[in-house]
């Protein structure tokens, strides 16, 4: 009989010579936290560059005092999931609050950031429709894909006219058809041209479900997303966000304001048949959200530092994933022997970064990527710019023919 586990031998072999050579990028433990932006690993301060705390909101006293009081009042957990016995208070007031702050007329809380795209597009698209996919999209677009077990398109990477000539193929199809793109990609940090889909919108009448999890309280003047940045928020018929980055909770959400949204939480399984998020987490994000309306001057620091994070790589002549600054920002590596080299280097000197490596990874490039934080001082930034121009130089250095 075949080992269940013998497909993974592949990777598992991948991750062990890795270990052996000194370096286990993908189980890096944090120790502790020194600051939202500084911690300890391998009993060394170490600056974080690779957190998704876009707003350093983490430590922030009110979003932990509202932590501890939900404890007290609620307890640790619900036991059950929102159609059973897991609505409580809290979860419809961070609803509202959430509704608010998109300024859409529904909202639906999930469990996570995942479980909300999964179960927005298991609740909105089944066996008769289309979903086209942007080929970058995140693991959870592409599983929400096959949950509902809708037709999956895909087309290539932020290019409306290869969506096009997807949907010239398909305008015959009597399903309904969903389009689903990321405002801000994960990876490369890139922005979708939301402005050129929504053209296409506009002839073919499909719906559009943008994915914000990385943009959400991040990016658009009212820390809408993507699209609000673009100018044209009031075309994306939902969102879906996460409060695992912006918010440092976890959890996400859809919002829309088509009249039969709150179908989705009968028709949605990934709704209905897991437990509603703990009360704690719950609480700490309606504060978070409450503090991201509050200090638009985050979004403003967090562009500051981009900024100067960006240009500082670029002064380096480093190879970029994306030609504009934004709070993602990958360095290209050539090669996996090479990134996996300047990791460990970089951590070793005092910076943590994320690493991203094929299959993962857009055009199957070895990544180094780092997400600042409006709570990076300029300090921290600089200091990351002159590790990144230290490593990289060994590292060049050590590759040039003929040298020791
Ligand atoms: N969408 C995108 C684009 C993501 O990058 C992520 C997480 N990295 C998610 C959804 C899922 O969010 P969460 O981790 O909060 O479940």
């Amino acid at each position: 009989m075949i080992d269940l586990f013998d497909k993974h031998k592949p990777m598992v072999e991948r991750r062990d010579a890795m270990i052996a050579a000194g370096v286990e990028p993908f189980g890096l433990t944090i120790e502790e936290f020194v600051t939202p932006t500084l911690g300890i690993i391998q009993g060394r301060q170490t600056i974080l560059a690779g957190t998704n705390n876009y707003m350093g909101v983490t430590f922030e006293k009110q979003c932990i005092e509202a932590g501890k009081k939900a404890l007290d009042d609620y307890g640790t957990g619900t036991t059950g999931s929102r159609v059973a016995n897991g609505t409580y208070k809290l979860h419809k007031q961070l609803e509202a609050e959430i509704a608010r702050f998109m300024d859409k007329k529904h909202c639906i809380v999930f469990s996570t950031g995942y479980t909300a795209n999964v179960a927005m597009m298991a609740g909105l698209a089944g066996p008769r429709d289309t979903i086209y996919l942007d080929s970058d999209s995140h693991a959870s677009i592409y599983d929400g894909c096959a949950v509902s077990g809708a037709r999956l398109v895909r087309f290539r990477h932020n290019n409306a006219a290869d969506l096009a000539k997807r949907l010239e193929r398909n305008k015959d199809s009597s399903g309904g058809q969903l389009v689903v793109l990321e405002g801000m990609y994960s990876m490369l940090g890139d922005r979708a041209p939301i402005a050129d889909f929504i053209e296409l919108k506009k002839k073919y009448g499909f719906q559009l479900l943008l994915d914000e999890a990385h943009s959400f309280g991040v990016l658009g003047p009212n820390g809408r997303g993507a699209a609000e940045e673009a100018g044209c928020y009031d075309e994306a018929d939902f969102i879906v966000g996460t409060f695992s980055k912006s918010c440092g909770a976890i959890g996400g959400f859809g919002v829309g304001n088509h009249p039969m949204f709150e179908a989705i939480r009968l028709a949605s399984r990934p709704y209905v048949f897991t437990a509603s998020p703990s009360p704690a987490s719950v609480a700490t994000t309606l504060e978070a959200v409450r503090l991201l309306a509050r200090e638009p001057e985050r979004r403003d620091r967090l562009r500051e530092n981009a900024d100067r994070l960006f240009n500082g790589f670029k002064g380096l002549g480093l190879e970029l994933g994306c030609d504009v600054s934004s709070p993602v920002i990958a360095v290209k590596c050539p090669d996996e022997e090479a990134a996996v080299g300047i990791w460990k280097g970089l951590l070793e000197s005092g910076v943590y970064v994320n690493i991203a490596l094929p299959p993962g990874t857009p055009g199957n490039e070895c990544l180094l990527r780092c997400s600042v934080s409006c709570a990076h001082s300029f300090e921290e930034i600089d200091k990351i710019i002159e590790l990144f121009g230290d490593v990289f130089g060994q590292f060049q250095g050590a590759s040039q023919p003929g040298r020791e």
